[in-house]
């Protein structure tokens, strides 16, 4: 019987309205048997997620602040949950245990997991569906990481074939039984895993968007949306799908070819976009998508003969290292390399990078270039076809985008260009122009 595992993720879970679309989703394909929820997520802007709440009624207790007034609030969202969808859960009386614990000084861990927790009880009852605790089945290490063995034997021996379940998201426990979860987003995770896990066909990942647009609709006008992206473009495209998706969830199911589609509660009807290992045809000259991302330094260092200089990058190389800082990009000349370094990594850090640059590696020059961006266009459809570049490139000239690096990975899969923050969007939205049809 094929099987699929769907995840729900908060915003498809904030309130009773949408807990009857999520119903509605679960019952309408018999196949979809695991189904992982999220915690409560925002009902409108301004709202608060039931995480974010959970969050702070431990720090509350830890700093020995009072907390009655947040816990109240989650009080609400779930007791309103309950009788709006006339469950016999006692929902109360979870509440009060759960507040006994947190008073009690319960780890942060185990606070922050138990709106996924109740969740779970809560859309199991109305689905009609048994309650599985993930704290059963996902099997932490003591290091926090995931005890991939335990956790897949588990699996295989609680979840009884046929046999339909609701599965928390976000967490698990260690051998033990002390509660561990991952990082924030990581109901995807959880999904994954119970994917790879009973041998899903699909990994569907149900959110409020249908899934990822070829660009970003801040700044391109209406742009097409992405029907199929491999994993290897997803990851070229990463700078877009960061709130999408969450990364460490990809590794379970990629590495089984199980796809993951990305769907919307709001909108059923529309088929997301699938990641998947291959497309089953992949259009010559076509690109998946464009995604970039403002603030970057690029450090540009000259030595002549530096291809004689034995080491000579790996020397470079080590003082970021030393300094903590991870590069972007590394694109090279015969006696030139830059290092492109998102600020964010470089944090103050620049000063020191750049005294050390000059002491031990003795360069002709050294200039700093901040303020800059960078644009991936990515797609398997560029592979080998002749065109792609000239098509990209007079696209940006034409619309007076200076171009102040370019990088394409050897696989093809994608160009880099950098140009000025200034000119960022107007090079996102050439681009797309250039590739539209
Ligand atoms: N509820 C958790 C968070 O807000 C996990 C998740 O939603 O995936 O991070």
């Amino acid at each position: 019987m094929e099987i699929i595992v769907a995840k729900f993720g908060g915003s498809s879970l904030c309130d009773s309205q949408q807990f009857k679309k999520v119903k509605d989703i679960v019952l309408s394909d018999n196949r979809r048997a695991y189904i992982i929820p999220s915690a409560p997520g925002k009902r409108h802007k301004g709202d608060y997620k039931i995480t974010d709440l959970l969050f702070l009624c431990y720090e509350h207790v830890a700093k020995s602040l009072p907390f009655d007034e947040l816990f109240k609030l989650i009080q609400e969202r779930y007791t309103a949950l309950c009788s709006e969808l006339e469950l016999s859960l006692d929902i109360f009386k979870c509440l009060s245990e759960l507040k006994e614990k947190i008073i009690d000084g319960a780890s942060e861990e185990y606070v922050s997991s138990r709106g996924e927790y109740l969740n779970g009880l809560i859309l199991a009852e109305y689905l009609g569906y048994e309650f599985i605790d993930a704290a059963e089945i996902i099997v932490f290490k003591k290091s926090g990481r995931l005890d991939e063995k335990a956790t897949y034997a588990a699996i295989n021996s609680r979840l009884t074939k046929g046999k339909k379940a609701v599965i928390p998201g976000f967490y698990g426990a260690c051998a033990e039984g002390k509660i561990r979860t991952f990082s924030r987003g990581g109901s995807d995770i959880t999904g994954a895993i119970i994917a790879k896990g009973v041998g899903a066909i699909v990994y569907e990942n149900w959110t409020d968007v249908s899934g990822f647009l070829m660009a970003d609709p801040n700044i391109v006008n209406n742009p097409k949306h992405i029907e199929e992206v491999t994993y290897k473009e997803l990851r070229e495209l990463s700078y877009m799908g960061a709130n999408v998706f969450h990364e460490e969830a990809i590794f379970p199911v990629k590495n089984n070819g199980i796809p993951i589609n990305i769907r919307n509660t709001n909108n059923p009807m529309e088929k997301g976009t699938t990641i998947l290992n291959d497309k089953l045809e992949v259009k010559a000259g076509i690109i998946t998508g464009i995604a970039g991302k403002k603030d970057f330094t690029v450090i540009a260092i000259e030595k002549t003969l530096m291809n004689r200089h034995v080491g000579y990058l790996r020397r470079i190389l080590s003082i970021l290292e030393n300094n903590n800082v991870g590069f972007e990009h590394i694109p090279s000349g015969i006696d030139s390399i830059s290092l492109v370094i998102d600020d964010s990594e470089l944090d103050n850090k620049l000063d020191i990078i750049l005294e050390e640059i000059e002491d031990q590696c003795k360069p002709d020059s050294l200039v700093a270039y901040p303020n800059m961006a960078l644009i991936a266009v990515v797609g398997e459809g560029m592979i080998r076809t002749k065109g792609i570049s000239a098509k990209l490139f007079s696209a940006l000239s034409k619309n007076n985008v200076n171009i102040r690096m370019i990088n394409q990975g050897s696989s093809e899969l994608s160009i880099f260009v950098g140009v000025e923050n200034d000119d960022f969007e107007n090079a996102i939205r050439a681009v797309y122009k250039a590739f539209e049809d």
